[in-house]
């Protein structure tokens, strides 16, 4: 990929760090007053929740957590999702009757978390509840209504703070608007 300078591939910040930290801080307390001595696993649907699952997670104040990961895959380089979910690591650890939250970067069409949603109940926890960063109310195709939203949003294609494009810029610290002029190169 060509290395672009920021500013032509940047619309529009969103979300600056300090706006992202704040409400991370708000989305851990009341996670923390939902589920007040009881044994949660967050799990992480890697690679785009790797750094809200890191700074979440970090805000809870008891150590009584697990952390786990799957990584999924939706979107197979560019921008278009194919719809189709692919399990490129699936998780081994057992969680039967264990509260799960899972941790997702988006919420699009809803697909991919309906998808890990079947999979999940099969291995029978207590609870899945969900946890998105994200959301694009507007896209949203399936029943999936997450009990944890850092910010809704507009459809437009984000990048940075674990979102990717072509697996680059998921290391910003905002989350940004990609200028889709930029991305010529992939059609
Ligand atoms: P869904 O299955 O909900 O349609 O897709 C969710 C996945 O699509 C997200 O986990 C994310 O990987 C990808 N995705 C959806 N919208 C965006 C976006 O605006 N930017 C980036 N980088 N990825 C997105
Ligand atoms: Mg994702």
């Amino acid at each position: 990929m060509r290395h672009y300078q920021i500013s032509e591939l940047v619309k529009e910040v969103l979300f600056t760090k300090e706006e992202i930290q704040l409400r991370i801080a708000e989305l851990a307390k009341e996670i923390e007053a939902d589920y007040k001595g009881k044994d949660v696993v967050f799990l992480s649907v890697l690679k785009g929740s790797i750094m809200i699952m890191t700074d979440l997670t970090r805000c809870i104040s008891t150590p009584y957590i697990e952390l786990e990961f799957v990584q999924l895959e939706t979107y197979h380089g560019g921008l278009a999702s194919t719809g189709e979910v692919e399990v490129v690591t699936e998780l081994k650890s057992d969680i039967t009757g264990k509260e799960l939250i899972i941790v997702e970067d988006i919420l699009d069409s809803g697909i991919t978390l309906e998808k890990l949603c079947e999979i999940l109940a099969k291995k029978n926890p207590k609870s899945i509840e969900i946890l998105a960063f994200l959301r694009k109310p507007m896209n949203v195709k399936v029943d999936i209504v997450p009990k944890y939203i850092g910010f809704d949003v507009d459809d437009k294609f984000l990048v940075g703070y674990g979102l990717d494009v072509d697996q680059k810029f998921r290391n910003l610290e905002d989350v940004v608007v990609f200028n889709p002029d930029a991305l010529k190169q992939y059609e």
